[in-house]
C-alpha cells in the first residue's frame, strides 16, 4: 500500500504554536507544491530539505498568521 501523508488527507491535524507569539501557526500546505511552482524563489535551506527528505515523510509549510513566521515540518506519512 501507498504512503499517504494524514496530513495532505486531512486525516489529522497539526496544531502548532508560534515560537514567537504563541498564535497558532496555519497549515500553507507541501513544501513541494510551493517547490513547483515558486523554485526560483526559494532560499537554499528549502531546497536541501527537499532533497534530503525521506520518501516517507511529507513536509509542510506552516505560517503564523500573526506575525507570519514560518516553520517547516516534516509529516510520517502512514
Ligand atoms: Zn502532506
Ligand atoms: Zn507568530
Amino acid at each position: 500500500m501507498e504512503l499517504i501523508c494524514p496530513l495532505c488527507n486531512g486525516l489529522i491535524e497539526y496544531n502548532i504554536e508560534c515560537r514567537l507569539c504563541n498564535e497558532k501557526m496555519e497549515d500553507k500546505g507541501r513544501i513541494a507544491d510551493y517547490y513547483d511552482n515558486y523554485s526560483s524563489y526559494l532560499d537554499m535551506n528549502i531546497t536541501e530539505l527537499i532533497d534530503k527528505v525521506e520518501y516517507d515523510k511529507c513536509v509542510h509549510l506552516f505560517v503564523c498568521s500573526n506575525c507570519n513566521n514560518d516553520k517547516r515540518i516534516a509529516i510520517d506519512k502512514i
